[in-house]
């Protein structure tokens, strides 16, 4: 028999719960100073430590968190799609923020230029990523199918993927921008190397570990996915930039 009822969805709650059954939502304390205190601040540091939690393995371990999404582990980790969306706003806001190619003594007459470019960055090629993460899906499908096969692998794949290259290149925004501040331009080329070559080799791990195979097919699968989704950005972009004009 219910004891009470959820002042959230009006379901039956029993007196062990500590969530409702129907809604979720976190069964109300007695209204004590501690109870007050523990759901006050719990609210804030479970969405910080799944933040944690979610983004050190996202990028440092390849393929950790599509494996524990598969393995059925997922509400200790913010979903897929709203980590995408979430780190893909974070980065072009620290994109914009780093001015992509500004240096604030471009010559009135390239302004138009720089307007425009600033427009692909901030508007078109965010809106690009929302086809480029199911077309990445797509190509994973096709190249790297297997027996048992389910639709949600490649797609979350696919959005683990991209969030984690938004996250990478969000830390490689905000510490080229010191670096340039502090004149070290030498060092910056080589930083922006380093990151793509860790992008290669965190794809690779990843693509290891979700989608085990021997070497050789997975390399020639990994050489094919690199090439089509390559061919596809380029085209993609240029077919972008070729709308906009
Ligand atoms: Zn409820």
């Amino acid at each position: 028999m219910p004891t009470t009822v959820c002042p959230n969805c009006d379901g039956p709650l029993h007196q062990a719960d500590h969530y409702c059954a129907r809604c979720g939502q976190a069964v109300l304390g007695d209204g004590s100073f501690r109870s007050f205190v523990e759901q006050f601040l719990g609210d804030y540091f479970t969405f910080d430590s799944k933040i944690i939690r979610s983004a050190v393995p996202l990028l440092i371990e390849p393929g950790k968190l599509t494996q524990e999404y598969l393995q059925g582990r997922r509400a200790r980790y913010i979903p897929p799609l709203r980590m995408f969306i979430f780190l893909s706003v974070i980065f072009f806001l620290v994109i914009g923020w780093s001015g992509a190619g500004t240096d604030g003594q471009t010559p009135v007459e390239e302004l138009g230029d720089q307007l425009w470019w600033d427009r692909f960055f901030s508007s078109t090629l965010p809106k690009l990523f929302f086809l480029f993460l199911p077309l990445f899906a797509l190509l994973l499908h096709v190249l790297f199918r297997e027996r048992t096969y389910t639709f949600e692998k490649p797609f979350i794949f696919s959005a683990h993927f991209h969030a984690f290259v938004f996250l990478a290149f969000t830390l490689y925004g905000l510490i080229s921008r010191l670096f340039i501040q502090w004149g070290w331009v030498k060092v910056n080329a080589l930083l922006i190397s380093l990151f793509l070559l860790y992008t290669l080799l965190y794809l690779w791990l990843a693509l290891r570990a979700v989608y085990p195979r021997a070497l050789v097919p997975h390399s020639a699968r990994f050489l094919a996915l690199l090439l089509c989704y390559g061919l596809a950005l380029v085209t993609s972009s240029v077919l972008a930039v070729w709308l906009m004009r």
